[in-house]
């Protein structure tokens, strides 16, 4: 039997007899598209090439591709762990042909990898060819049928609909029929009771689709109709664990060598085996999936965040540490802990997992400790709400309610369901559904994009010439219009450009363009498919003219700046922290520069200002840029370049230098680093478990805050008459500060006294009560104390009536001795009453009770209420 290495080699081996160049998995955190947040199918890489914006460095190419299917298009998150053939993160093996080799060699080839060189039974397997779709005005697919029939029975050739053979990368670009390979692997006995092909795409766990063959050969425009694609394209996708299941003679993606060492070490955590309760069963999936797709998220630079892509790893996690709280047991962090088994599988075939898994660890164990304490608080929660539904009579937990568990405390439906269950009650699932669908209408309006057509001017390629160029002669190749909430922009290619397309962490150029006649402004670059795409508030009048485009020089020489000051800052962290510092993120505006690294600890201001030296003196050092473009990979490493994890690297690559830093890089840099100025860290702190931010200033910036600092400084020392020496005049007013403190409180408690003595003296004897009262200028705190005061002094037969004022805020303060009491005297009862006359409201026990108001001018008359009260 071959192991799931071995397949996924003998893939990689065919392919390349076949004259493909094998390429490397791109990471599956997309960063440089900002329709995609993960890859989510082996042709994303290629996007670019498939649009025409780059020419592919061979015809042919194959890979095995880390994919994540939990967001947008592709969206399995909930069916993962409740099947046995759907993951969150899995592999897609694919072969591709940019304008090369098409449907024949496509099929034939794929014909011959799993039946000749993998031996799948052909009786096990069926294709599905598209059916045609009338409205759009297009037939059957009879030339890939015509070619399937070489190969299989016509019985086991199926027509397909739109839906699930016919590919489009949007709703607008490439598209084209596809067909399908599915495997039938039931028993002998059940594929004689119903025939396989009545199962194709019947969500039969048995007979399932493994490979999808994709024939680009159309072009779908805006306004939804099709154009031929000048160059077809093939895309194949085969899911690699759906693979090594059929080779392994499995029924479950889960029993192979790919997920079984990592639910053995699960089971021997939460003490339990696989197969023998489905529930537990599923939960082991849940986990054992979703680790796979956490860990190498954050090892292609992704942490759990709050937003976007960093949210849906959080929800990912969440979903696997609910499970298993749920069906495992497991109230403590336990996820992380399965990394290290992880690492031993996988870490050969994709390194950048075993190089980081102190740090995969680290984050996970810190979100899942977070995220119990989350889990918790909410069971808590949603206690308090079965608690008020039993006691208003109700079984049905509101709607509303479990959605605001599910929207802020992560429960979803199911589990607020199952813990009501277990006592007895249901949810409104109705309600709950019109909540999440208000919410959804809510995200859309706010996020809906509506795209224009391109519309071609030139026909060339896009240039970027900004390493070189502040200002170039442009010619416009294309534009379009784009409308989000309300409002219009339009975007614009140029032939050649200047502007940098944001990208890297550092901001896209602003600046305008010139004609003869009239000027853009250049709102914002971007970056698309490798090309910079300029964001104007208007098109020209005459798309035609030549233009010159002019980046905005201020701002791009301080970005610069900011740009190489992240490296040299790098370089220095290295330095000072030590060699596992990498860069996990970074931010570089014109107005200072965020730098994001692995760090497991807090940076001290030692270390700080140490890094501030080292880096202020290589700026001083006036080090120049020297820059190495379209350089061999190879020879990069060579120079000992620092790479990203989780960045897309070309055969070709630049290099940026200063000095003994040297790193992979294609952003703006300044010509030498004594442009930078200086640099002054502003400030340092953690973003995530194991993960540091410093935010740092450069520059024109560093002087203005200089400016800042010496300005409060100067009215500072004004505050203090410029004294000579300002430290020791502030210690000075700081004591003197606490002498008198002292001496105020000494003298409140003097005057407290005194109060009380005078109350004492002024005490009446009415039908043998003692009774103590008057308006005082206290503290309500004060009157307290001195009501409890008098009480031990005088324990019996006693009415204490104080009304206070206090920063003109009225308070009565009453206290009635336990004997008064037990004859029904009730001081709350008093105050609720008494309370009125001061605008206010108050109460207590019966033998204590305050309350406060508005209007001091009642106070008199509310204290001679009580007493009136009390006696009567
Ligand atoms: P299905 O209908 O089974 O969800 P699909 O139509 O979504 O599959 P494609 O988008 O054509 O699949 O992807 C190509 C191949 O990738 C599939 O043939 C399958 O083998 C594999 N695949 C797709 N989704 C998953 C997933 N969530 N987990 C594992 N493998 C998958
Ligand atoms: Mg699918």
């Amino acid at each position: 039997m071959m192991t799931a290495k071995e397949i996924r080699e003998s893939f990689k081996k065919f392919f390349e007899s076949k004259e493909h160049l094998i390429v490397p998995s791109a990471p599956m955190v997309v960063k440089d598209d900002p329709t995609l947040m993960f890859t989510n199918a082996g042709m994303n890489q290629f996007k670019d090439i498939i649009l025409g914006n780059v020419t592919p460095k061979s015809r042919r190419q194959a890979d095995s591709q880390k994919c994540l299917r939990v967001s947008g298009k592709h969206n399995d998150l909930e069916e993962v762990g409740h099947d046995t053939y759907h993951h969150t993160m899995f592999e897609m093996l694919g072969n591709w042909s940019f304008g090369d080799y098409f449907k024949k060699e496509a099929i034939s080839w794929a014909w011959e990898y799993i039946v000749d060189v993998l031996k799948i039974d052909p009786k096990d397997l069926y294709a599905t060819v598209f059916e045609g779709s009338p409205e759009e005005g297009l037939s059957r697919d009879d030339e890939a049928a015509a070619i399937w029939e070489q190969f299989l029975p016509k019985d086991h050739i199926i027509n397909g609909n739109k839906h699930d053979n016919f590919w489009e990368m949007g709703d607008t670009g490439p598209c084209g029929p596809c067909s399908e390979i599915h495997v039938d692997s039931r028993s002998e006995e059940e594929k004689a009771k119903v025939p396989g092909r009545e199962l194709v795409n019947k969500d039969h766990p048995q007979v399932i689709e493994i490979w999808n063959l994709v024939f680009m050969q159309y072009n779908r425009k805006a306004d939804g109709s099709l154009e031929g694609l000048p160059a077809k394209v093939i895309d194949t996708g085969m899911g690699f664990e759906r693979l090594v299941r059929t080779l392994q003679g499995k029924t479950s993606n889960y029993d192979t060598d790919v997920f079984q060492p990592l639910i053995k070490v699960l089971g021997d955590m939460a003490g339990c085996k696989y197969g023998e309760d489905e529930k537990k069963d599923i939960a082991m999936r849940v986990v054992v999936d979703h680790l796979r797709a956490i860990a190498f998220a954050i090892a292609d630079g992704q942490l759990p965040s709050n937003a976007k892509a960093g949210y849906v790893i959080r929800r990912i996690l969440r979903r696997a540490v609910r499970y298993g709280y749920t069906f495992l047991g497991q109230k403590e962090a336990f996820i992380y802990k399965l990394v290290p088994t992880l690492v031993a599988e996988m870490g050969d075939a994709f390194p950048e997992i075993a190089a980081q898994q102190k740090l995969v660890m680290k984050v996970m164990q810190e979100e899942e400790s977070s995220f119990l304490r989350t889990l918790e608080n909410g069971i808590k929660l949603l206690q308090g709400v079965i608690d008020e539904t039993k006691a208003a009579g109700k079984t049905e937990i509101a709607g509303d309610k479990a959605f605001t568990l599910f929207d802020t405390f992560g429960f979803p439906l199911d589990l607020t369901e199952l813990i009501c269950r277990e006592q007895g009650f249901t949810v409104d699932e109705k309600g709950f559904d019109v909540c999440m669908q208000e919410q959804k209408n809510r995200a859309r309006n706010a996020a809906e994009v509506k795209m224009g057509d391109w519309v071609m001017v030139n026909e060339a390629e896009s240039e970027f010439v900004g390493y070189d160029y502040t200002e170039y002669p442009a010619h416009i190749i294309k534009y379009r219009e784009v409308q989000q909430k309300k409002r219009t922009a339009y975007e614009v290619i140029l032939d050649k450009t200047p502007f940098y397309g944001e990208m890297g962490g550092e901001v896209g150029d602003q600046g305008v363009l010139v004609s003869e006649n009239e000027e853009i402004k250049v709102l914002d670059t971007k970056k698309e498919n490798g090309v910079a795409i300029h964001i104007v508030d208007k098109l020209p009048e005459n798309p035609t003219a030549e233009f010159m485009a002019c980046v905005d020089l201020e701002m791009r020489r301080a970005v610069e700046a900011n740009h190489t000051c992240t490296h040299l800052l790098d370089e220095a962290l290295r330095e000072v922290l030590g060699t596992h510092v990498e860069q996990k993120g970074s931010l570089v505006t014109a107005d200072g520069l965020r730098f994001d690294f692995s760090h497991f600890e807090k940076v001290t201001p030692e270390q700080i200002r140490e890094v501030e030296h080292i880096v202020n003196a290589k700026i001083r050092e006036d080090i120049p840029l020297e820059e190495y473009r379209d350089y061999p990979i190879e020879e990069a490493k060579k120079l000992g370049a620092i790479a990203l994890f989780g960045e897309k690297y070309g055969d070709k690559v630049r290099v940026v230098r200063f000095g003994t830093s040297v790193e992979f890089c294609g952003g703006c840099h300044a010509q030498s680093t004594g442009r930078l100025g200086m640099m002054k860290i502003m400030s340092e702190s953690s973003i995530a478990a194991g993960v540091r931010r410093i935010e740092a200033i450069t520059g024109k910036t560093v002087e203005e805050t200089l400016d800042r600092m010496q300005d409060f400084m100067t009215d500072l020392k004004g505050l203090f008459n410029n004294a000579p020496d300002l430290m020791s005049t502030i210690q000075k007013a700081i004591a003197d500060n606490k002498d008198l403190q002292a001496q105020v409180e000494e003298f409140k408690a003097q005057q407290a006294r005194e109060f009380k003595k005078m109350l004492i003296e002024k005490a009446r004897d009415v039908n043998g009560v003692k009774v103590i009262s008057g308006v005082l200028p206290i503290e309500p705190q004060n009157a307290k104390d001195m009501a409890f005061q008098l009480r031990a002094q005088f324990p019996e037969r006693l009415l204490v009536v104080i009304g206070s004022v206090a920063q003109n805020k009225p308070a009565l303060t009453v206290s009635v001795s336990d004997d008064l009491v037990a004859e029904g005297k009730n001081a709350g009862q008093f105050v609720r009453e008494a309370g009125k006359l001061i605008k206010g409201g108050g109460g207590g026990q019966p033998h204590f009770a305050t309350a406060g108001g508005k209007d001091p001018e009642g106070l008199k008359s509310a204290v001679d209420k009580i007493v009136e009260l009390a006696l009567a």
